[in-house]
């Protein structure tokens, strides 16, 4: 499995109504991209999925949804004004620019030249005018990512929740970077969104929880299709750790450009909730922050017996949904022969992530019976909550079949004549393309025990 080259990948999603380039009709915005029909199914099915195992299947972790604009003290204080940054070089000759820690030689990639500047740090947040007057010193930051909003509530989800360590906060939304070189397709863009968690420990077990979830993250990835032997896990060296964090585990897969990172999970020990923290000095914060903050917050927990207060320390594995979703259809793409020498090109997708769980075809487009009969098992199937089931009114079964192959259907359930006189329909299986017959009353319990 897998695609060959990137470019099979984005036909078959511009085609099938995955994913299109974004404002592309004005020329594109680069960096950016829409999910169509297909990939907003996709899309929030993975995030779904993910809350799923964070929230509701675990019972120390708590779900936050916060706002994208966010006040500059805040990544002040994160460190972001002052770090969040990439090397950037100019080319001389043709003026293209260039992250310096992706060139291989010092030759600029577009023309050849050699004639570069030296590489001088590039912020990569977005900026916004905020209220209504526009002079520049009202202004709000697009985040770049969940988490500061996360540690800067942490004090309200403590109080309302009345948790103890350890104990996560779980947000899933939009950030922004300003890519110096957007591109391979959805891996490096300009506005994705993110599903991160910031799980708080224990100052002393932050290795035992850091190991943790590096493993916990693993079998999650292998239940969305993406087995352990496709994941290398990538110590960060030391040299290359971002600013708050003290060990960095990354998770790499062989996207179809490169084997980059997917998700990483480090360990950003007490500095984000220290640095937002009034009085610091009364609090034995063992991270070096960055500079004494105006927030009038205290974001540590009382020890019971002791009345000490402490700073948590926290675990955080983040994991970009973009990354996640060309993955998924990487892994999930294959183009399989048939007899007669025939190809066929299937997304194998896990039943839980296909865009459309089952599609209800009748065999004739303009035969009154044969739509009433389909319409109405659609409805039933639909009204299972398994996610989007769709009533397929072409009117050519085998061109049906190809398109549901394509965009990794599980089931196509068809209505004929035969159905009309004993209640029985055909259903055809998208992985072993293995037909059988089954009596509609049946169908709703096939096709839930099929995706679940
Ligand atoms: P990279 O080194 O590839 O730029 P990063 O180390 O800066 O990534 P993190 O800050 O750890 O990334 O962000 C967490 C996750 O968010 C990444 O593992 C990735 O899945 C996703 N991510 C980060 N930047 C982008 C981007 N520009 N486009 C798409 N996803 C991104």
């Amino acid at each position: 499995m897998a695609a060959k080259t990137m470019e099979e990948l984005v036909a078959l999603c511009k085609r099938r109504g995955f994913i299109y380039q974004s404002n592309e009709i004005y020329g594109g915005l680069q960096g950016l991209f829409d999910y169509g029909p297909l990939g907003v199914e996709l899309k929030n099915n993975l995030k779904q999925s993910w809350w799923r195992s964070m929230v509701y299947e675990r019972d120390d972790v708590e779900g936050l949804d916060a706002s994208i604009l966010t006040a500059p003290s805040v990544l002040k204080h994160s460190g972001h004004e002052d770090t969040f940054s990439d090397p950037l070089v100019d080319c001389r000759s043709c003026n293209s620019r260039w992250r310096a820690d992706h060139l291989k030689e010092l030759i600029c990639p577009s023309c050849g030249s050699s004639d570069l500047t030296d590489p001088r740090p590039f912020n990569l947040m977005l900026k916004t005018n905020f209220g209504p007057i526009d002079d520049g010193s009202s202004f709000a930051y697009l985040r770049p990512e969940t988490a500061q909003q996360t540690f800067i509530n942490f004090k309200n989800v403590l109080d309302s929740t009345s948790r103890n360590l350890p104990f996560g906060i779980a947000q899933i939304g939009k950030a922004f970077r300003n890519e110096v070189t957007p591109r391979n397709f959805l891996f490096r863009v300009r506005e994705f969104e993110i599903m991160e968690l910031e799980f708080f420990v224990e100052p002393g077990t932050a290795d035992h929880w850091h190991n943790f979830w590096v493993q916990n993250r693993i079998k999650w990835w292998s239940e969305q299709g993406i087995e352990k032997n496709k994941l290398d896990v990538y110590k960060v060296p030391d040299k290359d750790l971002a600013h708050y964090s003290e060990s960095t585990i990354d998770l790499m897969y062989k996207f179809p450009h490169a084997v980059e990172e997917l998700e990483g999970i480090a360990n950003r020990t007490d500095f984000d909730l220290g640095s937002h923290t009034k009085n610091q000095s009364d609090l034995n914060i063992k991270a070096k922050v960055i500079s004494n903050t105006n927030s009038n917050a205290k974001l540590a927990v009382q020890d019971k017996q002791t009345k000490e207060w402490k700073v948590p320390y926290v675990i955080e594995p983040a994991a970009g949904v973009e990354r996640g979703v060309l993955a998924i259809l990487n892994e999930a793409f294959k183009i399989e022969k048939l007899e007669g020498g025939k190809e066929r090109t299937v997304l194998a997708f896990k039943p839980h992530l296909a865009p459309i769980k089952a599609a209800v075809i009748p065999l004739k487009r303009n035969n009154e019976e044969l739509v009433q009969a389909a319409t109405s098992l659609k409805r039933k199937l639909q009204s299972l909550s398994l996610g989007r089931v769709l009533l397929e009114n072409s009117g050519n079964i085998g061109k049906s079949y190809r398109r549901h192959d394509e965009v990794g259907t599980p089931l196509c359930l068809t209505v004929d004549f035969q159905t009309l006189e004993d209640q029985t329909v055909t259903v055809r299986d998208r992985d072993t393309m293995g037909q059988e017959r089954i009596h509609v009353e049946e169908a709703p319990a096939y096709v839930k025990e099929h995706i679940n």
